[in-house]
């Protein structure tokens, strides 16, 4: 296997993107990034840097100011899964219906949608569960059906902004976990919004560290493969140095712009 993917396999390019909100905000950027198919990339910064602004533009639900995105699975229609910090599911209707809703927007039939459905239930440990209702979940397994619904339109990209931020943290690390597991079996592209250095490092192939606002690039960091990443990667002394080193250049980001 070669270790450079060839330039076309980018799974996400951002060149130059800015993003000024109505009222003048400058929310981001110029932010560059490109992002490989099938890599697992952080993006990591401060509350109110643009993490989510930098997601939503990725994910094509908002327009840049300035700059160009390239997503190609965007442009060949291909879907793209997005999972919020909030669960953000349909209360009076059950968690089979709430995974299905994707496939029902886009006039998938009932015979098709069922299978599809039945399989992202079960690749988020949710297969008993499709005929309960939201408030009968935990916080954990609700989010678990946020993540089965942005699944069931098997995308190649997965955006995931916060997701597990409110969970406490047994059940946080159980989903840590389980996402590593998803993104092995399913090589898709995934980027994970998250302010917690910890989170970053356990989950990420690179972590990308950015300012305050407006965010940019200040650094990034590669977590050299440690496989696999479990509770000993956890409490691994390699593991707190990369914890120590990114924390180190979180801090220096936001020094930085508190200079400039
Ligand atoms: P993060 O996700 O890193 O916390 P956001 O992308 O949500 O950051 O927000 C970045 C900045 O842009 C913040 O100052 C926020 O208040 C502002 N912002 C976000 N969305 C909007 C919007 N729709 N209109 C105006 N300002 C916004
Ligand atoms: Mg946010």
């Amino acid at each position: 296997m070669s270790s450079v993917a060839p330039q076309d396999e980018f799974a996400i390019r951002l060149h130059g993107v800015t993003k000024v909100y109505e009222g003048g905000t400058r929310a981001l950027g110029p932010l560059d990034l490109d992002i490989r198919k099938g890599e697992f990339v952080s993006l990591l910064g401060a509350s109110g840097c643009g993490k989510s602004t930098a997601l939503r533009l990725i994910a094509g639900l908002a327009a840049p100011s300035f700059g160009s995105i390239e997503v190609p699975a965007r442009a060949s229609r291909q879907s793209i899964g997005f999972v919020f910090q909030e669960p953000t599911l349909m209360p009076w209707t059950t968690v089979r219906e709430n995974v299905r809703l994707p496939l029902k927007l886009a006039h998938v039939a009932d015979a098709e949608s069922a299978p599809r459905v039945a399989d992202a239930l079960a690749q988020v440990g949710l297969a008993g569960f499709a005929e309960a209702y939201p408030r009968e979940l935990s916080g954990g397994m609700q989010m678990r059906v946020s993540l089965a619904r942005a699944l069931v339109t098997s995308p190649d990209i997965l955006l995931l902004d916060e997701p597990f931020a409110a969970l406490d943290e047994i059940t946080r690390f159980k989903l840590n976990n389980d996402l590593l597991a998803l993104w092995r079996k399913l090589g898709k592209t995934i980027v994970f919004v998250t302010h917690s250095v910890y989170e970053a490092v356990y989950l990420s192939q690179r972590v990308v560290i950015m300012t305050s606002r407006p965010g940019r690039v200040h650094t990034e960091r590669r977590i050299d493969a440690h496989e696999p990443r479990d509770d000993a990667f956890r409490t691994s002394v390699a593991y707190s140095g990369h914890c120590r080193d990114v924390s180190q250049a979180l801090m220096q980001a936001s020094e930085a712009e508190a200079l400039a």
